[in-house]
């Protein structure tokens, strides 16, 4: 067996449904079969009185042994357990699932006999050990670095977790790498060297999300200009759609209800699964379950137009994500060179139709093979990081970017955002924040994500107190940096100006970290409580304003060459009116009244004028 230095280092693609494996060798990707000659592996573990299986030996015995046999583990890494969407998988799903420390997901399991608990990290774990096993057999060598891949939404938490994941597996994971970041590169790598800038937009729809990168490529620089996404719409959901159907078409012939029965339902919705698939290719096709329920066989015909029609609302949301990418990248659609189709689900005619017809007729990139471009991708970039590549690779660069923004809390709830949502990775912004009242000796750091005005409507990534030397009221400057790796995890430090006093933390808490699900949810709340954010922040603009006129003024009217000027009586009514405003502004915790603070402003202003000529700024 080589040594560590030696090991070729591969790319995985850990799907929800399947897992890829590739390498790059020869000058070239090769995608690994495994010990069954299959280029896909299914994403299942199963446990049995005897033994652990994953992949098709798991899937195989999934009939014998359905409530032992775990997938979709993916579509519960980083949720909650009293997420909605969790619950009404956990209705769908065979398995137990239950709830763990602070509302955790816990996979339960009968092995050996015994009752085990598991967490979808460590399920996806042994996912990615088989397919470390897979290449290894393959390669006839140890294998200990990976480029994993994950949907572009998946957040810190989810990277981590997958990376942890990756660690258990016996792997240095070398990068997180975004799934349509991976299958753009298996894209472009044959156009590398021609000098031409292309604007190519990659589809990847896949088992249970939709993901859409936007991307300029050119000479091996990859540039991921945003992404978006929707992670809760994929091909699970479709064939949802048409079990709910066969369902209801079931109780019509025998009067029997499957719903409640997780056997039939898991055998009908394989039947779907597979019906689903061959209507992408023909018109109409037929689906039969022998002894379904209570002996009774099902037999239905089911056409592609009635295929479209259960799905129809879902296959439009599909465009949206595209939509809005290119609002996000501030590119119109005529712009865009090559619409990229990858992720099983891509192959259905309706989507390409629907996608076609916005992209005014545009014929569909559809040459890279949509199961294994993002492995494939993936096989590159862990080439590339080892120094493993050919001549032709040696040049890739690649710039992603994050998803969502970041940034703390400051006065009034407002949140100040360092790094605004697709930002080009790594990337590291300072700003110079200070102090909000006089001799304040600590500042209370709350960090978030989101993009809604008020932090609070955000997600708390954690919050840490500096000490920072006190000082009248925005005299005292603290540094505020955050610097956000390749792999999208952030580090915050920040530096006291006057003291030089340092502190460095890495947001680690997954607790409080986002699923893709809320990220999503937070995207659309950030979209729908536009008007009312817009209206907070004219509030908070409003009361800024007022609090930063008094303090000038204060500090004005304590000032010898103003003061000197004035008559007692002026100074005393200016400088109490003053007082009264700031001690004002300082008890009572935000009006939601834009006219009060205006009216306020223009009363002091008024009061002030006498003032306002003496002040030089
Ligand atoms: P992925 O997550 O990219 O592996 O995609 C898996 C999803 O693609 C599953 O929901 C599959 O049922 C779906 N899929 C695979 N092939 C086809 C096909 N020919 N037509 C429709 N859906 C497909």
């Amino acid at each position: 067996m080589a040594g560590e230095e030696e090991s070729p280092a591969i790319g995985i693609d850990l799907g929800t449904t399947y897992s890829c494996v590739a390498v790059w060798q020869r000058d070239r990707v090769e995608i690994i079969t495994n010990e069954q000659g299959n280029r896909m592996t299914p994403s299942y573990v199963a446990f049995t009185d005897n033994e652990r299986l994953i992949g098709d030996a798991a899937k195989n015995q999934v009939a014998r042994n359905s409530t032992n046999s775990i997938f979709d583990a993916k579509r519960l890494i980083g949720r909650r357990f009293s997420d909605n969407l969790v619950q009404s998988d956990i209705r769908l799903w065979p398995f137990k699932v239950i709830e763990g420390p602070d509302d955790k997901p816990l996979i339960v399991v009968n092995y050996k006999g015994e009752e085990k608990h598991f967490t979808a990290e460590e399920i996806s774990s042994m996912v990615l050990t088989k397919m470390r096993e897979i290449a290894e057999s393959y390669l006839g060598t140890t294998v200990k670095k990976a480029v994993v891949t994950v949907p572009a939404y998946f957040n810190d938490s989810q990277r981590k977790a997958t990376k942890d994941a990756g660690a258990i597996a016996g792997l240095n994971v070398l990068q997180i790498l975004n799934e349509p970041t991976a299958a753009a590169i298996a894209y472009g790598i044959d156009k590398i060297g021609n000098g031409k800038s292309k604007k190519v937009l990659i589809f990847d729809l896949g088992g249970g999300t939709a993901d859409v990168s936007l991307l300029s490529i050119q000479d091996g620089v990859f540039e991921v200009k945003a992404v978006s996404g929707d992670t809760h719409l994929g091909g699970e959901d479709f064939d949802n759609r048409l079990l709910k159907h066969l369902v209801a078409i079931f109780k019509r012939q025998s009067r029997v209800d499957i719903s409640r029965d997780a056997r039939a339902l898991r055998r009908l919705r394989t039947a779907c699964e597979k019906a689903k698939r061959i209507l992408s290719s023909t018109s109409e096709t037929t689906i039969e379950v022998d002894c379904l329920s209570n002996g009774i066989d099902f037999f239905s015909t089911i056409t592609r137009p009635k295929f479209e029609e259960l799905n129809m609302d879902l296959f439009r949301k599909c465009i949206e994500p595209v939509e809005e990418c290119l609002f996000e990248a501030d590119m119109d659609k005529s712009c865009v060179h090559e619409v990229v189709l990858t992720g099983g689900s891509s192959r259905i005619p309706k989507v390409q139709q629907l996608l076609q017809e916005f992209f005014y007729g545009k014929e569909l990139c559809k040459n890279i093979n949509p199961d294994e471009a993002v492995a494939d991708g993936a096989a590159v970039q862990a080439a590339v990081l080892t120094g493993m590549g050919n001549k032709k690779i040696q040049d890739i660069i690649l710039y992603d970017v994050t998803p969502l923004s970041l940034g703390i809390q400051t006065h009034g709830d407002r949140m100040s955002v360092l790094i605004p949502r697709n930002t080009t990775i790594p990337t590291k912004k300072v700003r110079q924040y200070c102090n909000t009242a006089d001799n304040q000796g600590l500042i209370e750091l709350l960090v978030y994500e989101g993009e809604r005005p008020r932090s609070s409507d955000n997600n708390l990534l954690g919050n840490f107190t500096i000490p920072i030397t006190p000082a009248p009221k925005g005299d005292a400057k603290v540094i505020v940096s955050f610097e956000l790796d390749t792999n999208g995890i952030l580090i915050v430090s920040t530096v006291d100006k006057i003291s030089g006093y340092k502190r460095k933390v890495t947001i680690t808490n997954d607790q409080w970290r986002l699923s893709n699900v809320e990220i999503e949810r937070l995207l659309q709340d950030a979209k729908r409580f536009k008007a009312k954010d817009d209206h907070h922040m004219k509030v908070l603009d409003a009361r800024l304003e007022l609090e930063t006129y008094a303090y000038k003024m204060r500090k004005a009217i304590n000032d010898y060459s103003i003061y000197s000027k004035l008559r007692p009586k002026d100074h005393k009514r200016i400088k109490d009116a003053v007082q009264e405003v700031i001690q004002w502004l300082s008890d009572e915790e935000g009006v939601d009244n834009l006219e009060l603070y205006q009216d306020e402003l223009k009363l002091l202003q008024r009061l002030c004028k006498p003032i306002s000529p003496l002040i030089i700024d």
